[in-house]
């Protein structure tokens, strides 16, 4: 970085390091009171997942939603079953036809009182 110039973090670009505003609109000032700390936001670990919609208005049944997700590859298949089980969503999939694809045990039915329709 040149001398008396600093680079703005928004686009990168040197300016002099006077300038209270780059040419993108950043905004170097810093604000009264509310001092603008680097907010630190964990890094959101995505899960880099298929695309996996609700169901467009489309003739597709449960087990070919099934076969699809059995397409993605086991190891994204099995991730999408555990999460499908964990926040019971993707109704539109026949889970039970994934699981037994990979081999899985199907989803264990729950001996005691049935929390899934629970009032
Ligand atoms: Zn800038």
């Amino acid at each position: 970085m040149a001398r008396g110039k600093k680079t703005c973090p928004a686009c990168n670009k040197e300016v002099g390091a006077r300038a209270m505003k780059c040419e993108c609109g950043h905004d170097f000032a810093p604000k009264k009171g509310n001092v603008l700390t680097k907010v630190d936001t964990p890094p959101i670990v995505e899960v880099e997942l298929p695309e996996l919609k609700e169901p467009e208005p489309s003739t597709m049944t449960e087990e070919e939603h099934a076969d699809r997700v059995l397409s993605y590859g086991t190891e994204r298949a099995k991730l999408l079953l555990k999460m499908a089980r964990w926040e019971k969503k993707w109704h539109h999939v026949d889970w039970n036809r994934v699981a037994a694809k990979l081999g899985e045990a199907e989803e264990p039915e729950d001996p005691g009182e049935e929390i899934e329709e629970a009032a």
